[in-house]
């Protein structure tokens, strides 16, 4: 490390990262601005697109679909050159319609997807500007993408997509992902998680004239009452959600169908498996006793998969973490092992090494409207990920 900070234009990207605050800070605020949910990250993509011809990257395109590319490519011959994916997702869990508001109040900025990833997109660009602007090309080729469909039922299909290109696939050799903010974790574990949707439907009618008829959110309601009890284990560590709950046209209606979304994860793919084995014998059995209750209409249920996301581990003596680590001991940086679900998923689950790092400062309030970022403290995690990207790479001189 002590070698590799003082070789060629490394002491002066480094240096750049320290001057750029201002301007990645007014960037952050700039496309935090931009809405951008799942499915709808266009007009943030077309703003990265800009940044990144703008900051002379080579080859930026978007691909098929949506993820945002730029190269840089690698100073070693194009036979000896490898690839290094660097990652940051685009959208954010909030829907699109409402206005974007974004203010700064004592040191913090509020606004929705600040941290959560408009903290690992800055630092992309925050990595991307100072290479450039250093002229500091590692010998390995990098490939820095803005990707699409992370969050919720996105399902990781961004990231999924770019490795399933035959060129990248052949030459990647590490994959960094850049989510949230915090520099205190280093995750090198993919969180096996499953999505379902559960919908009970019935016939529907009156609510006096049909009254005694199998009424579908009932039925649902009981079903969420007793799953919500169900005892998970803390280690492996599982947890479970139900997220969204719909059903019913009105009032005055015996609804026809009621649904909701429910997240299973865990660090075991087994306690998985089970907790869906429950979440279905639940709903058959609250099915049932609605329509045993019922003087008329019946009621069925099914479960779908709305998503799955593999798991898989970076294992202790991967050259990515001994790297990751050998550039927190470098920075003073007090790190730890992670388990989570993030674009890393998808690598982890292929074989390829990667981690999910923060982009550098603070951030609460994730996936909530009260989602905040403190820029404080960013530029260490920026010159992280700059150094863990250039020890990778290579670096001549
Ligand atoms: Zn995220």
């Amino acid at each position: 490390m002590e070698l590799l900070v003082r070789a060629g234009s490394v002491p002066r990207a480094l240096e750049l990262v320290g001057q750029q605050a201002e301007w990645l800070t007014e960037r952050h605020i700039e496309f935090t601005h931009i809405p951008a949910p799942t499915f709808g990250e266009k007009a943030r993509g077309d703003y990265f697109l800009r940044l990144f011809k703008k900051l002379k990257l080579k080859g930026v395109r978007r691909d098929r679909v949506g993820n945002v590319l730029g190269e840089l490519p690698g100073a070693a011959p194009p036979r000896q050159r490898g690839l290094l994916l660097l990652t940051a997702h685009l959208d954010t869990v909030f829907p699109s319609g409402r206005p974007v508001e974004v203010r700064r109040a004592n040191g913090r900025i509020y606004g929705p997807g600040i941290t959560d990833n408009g903290a690992g997109l800055a630092a992309l660009l925050g990595v991307a500007r100072a290479l450039r602007a250093a002229g500091l090309r590692p010998r390995h080729s990098l490939l820095l993408a803005a990707t699409v469909c992370e969050e919720g039922e996105g399902n990781l299909f961004g990231i999924r997509h770019l490795l399933e290109q035959p060129d990248i696939r052949r030459a990647v050799r590490y994959v960094m992902v850049l989510d949230g903010a915090d520099t205190g974790h280093i995750i090198a574990h993919g969180l096996a998680s499953l999505r379902l949707r559960v919908t009970v439907e019935g016939p529907g009618g009156h609510s006096w004239s049909d009254f005694g008829m199998a009424n579908p959110i009932h039925a649902l309601a009981a079903a969420v009452t007793r799953f919500s009890a169900a005892p998970v284990p803390a280690e492996p560590r599982t947890t479970f959600n139900i997220g969204e709950i719909r059903g019913g046209t009105s009032v005055n209606s015996v609804p026809f169908s009621a649904s909701m979304k429910v997240d299973v994860r865990s660090a075991s793919a087994l306690e998985i498996r089970r907790l869906s084995a429950l979440l279905e014998r639940t709903v058959s059995q609250a099915v049932e006793e609605e329509n045993q209750r019922a003087r008329s209409g019946k009621l069925t249920f099914r479960l779908e998969g709305i998503g799955e996301r593999p798991a898989g581990s970076l294992p202790e003596n991967a050259r990515l973490l001994e790297t990751v680590r050998a550039v927190d001991r470098y920075l003073g940086i007090q790190s730890h092992i992670e388990r989570s679900s993030t674009d890393a998923n998808v690598p982890l689950s292929m074989g390829i090494e990667a981690v999910s790092l923060g982009g550098g400062g603070q951030g609460g309030g994730i996936h909530s409207p009260q989602e905040w970022y403190d820029p404080a403290g960013r530029e260490i995690g920026v010159k992280r990920i700059l150094l863990a990207l250039c020890a990778l790479a290579g670096v001549d001189g």
